[in-house]
């Protein structure tokens, strides 16, 4: 059985201040939330106070990107051994943002992938077509290029310590959400390339839906056979809209 899995990414967004309030109010209403999981990604200056702010609490603390090397001349990069030292326990990797405006290739997120895994963490890779992809009908020809270039590089058997996160690019802070039967279908044609390697490994790892999930639409897609949880943006800078969405993953 899979436990579903909410995670917010905070983007660039938030203040010292800002992000205070927010964790105390998600922690403040983590009480009556059981049975998901929750993790907020924060941008890398914040993760320190964040630490600190979720001592004690269930709600684990990840990073938005790492860099593809491990340490040295790489000015303004942050390694994935020095966010594993903040108390990071799992990283997002590939976001649509990073292969977009920042060119990050397939080969690129795959390394990023096992240097979280490399540094004892969780990568959460995002995948995900363009809305232009999915008119012209290759959907699955995008997230499998995706996919498979992770899995080539690493191994399947490393999903069984990885998140996938399918986020069409088109529903991505658009507030256009794809409908639960569309996010199903991408799923299960995902958990189906995985169990093509390995069914056990397809079995149990977590794919999550993001792309404008919110209070109002988060149960009916989290309730889809595969559809484990959420990616959230927008949403989860709201600390009630992001504890809404955790509650109608219970
Ligand atoms: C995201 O950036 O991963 C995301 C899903 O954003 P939003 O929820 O704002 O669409």
């Amino acid at each position: 059985m899979r436990q579903p899995l909410v995670a917010g990414n905070w983007k660039m967004n938030g203040s010292r201040d800002s992000v205070k309030a927010l964790v105390d109010g998600i922690n403040a209403g983590m009480g009556d939330i059981s049975g998901v999981d929750v993790l907020v990604c924060a941008p890398y200056v914040f993760l320190a106070d964040v630490q600190t702010l979720l001592q004690g609490s269930a709600v684990q603390l990840g990073a938005e990107d790492c860099a593809t090397e491990t340490s040295g001349a790489y000015t303004g990069e942050v390694a994935a051994p020095m966010l594993a030292e903040f108390g990071c326990s799992h990283v997002i990797v590939g976001h649509s943002e990073r292969r977009s405006l920042y060119g990050e290739s397939d080969e690129v997120v795959a390394t990023k992938y096992a240097r979280v895994q490399d540094a004892g963490m969780v990568p959460i890779l995002c995948v995900g077509e363009l809305l232009e992809e999915r008119e012209q009908g290759i959907t699955e020809n995008v997230v499998a290029r995706q996919l498979d270039a992770v899995i080539n590089a690493s191994g399947v058997a490393s999903l069984a310590n990885a998140v996938i996160a399918y986020e069409p690019v088109w529903a991505i802070g658009t507030g256009l959400t794809a409908s639960p039967q569309q996010a199903q279908e991408v799923h299960a044609f995902i958990r189906a390339r995985v169990a093509a390697h390995d069914a056990e490994v397809a079995a149990g790892v977590r794919i999550l839906y993001g792309g404008s999930m919110k209070p109002s639409n988060a149960a009916e897609l989290i309730g889809q056979a595969d559809v484990d949880g959420g990616l959230i943006g927008g949403a989860s800078l709201v600390a009630d809209d992001f504890l809404g969405i955790c509650r109608a993953g219970m």
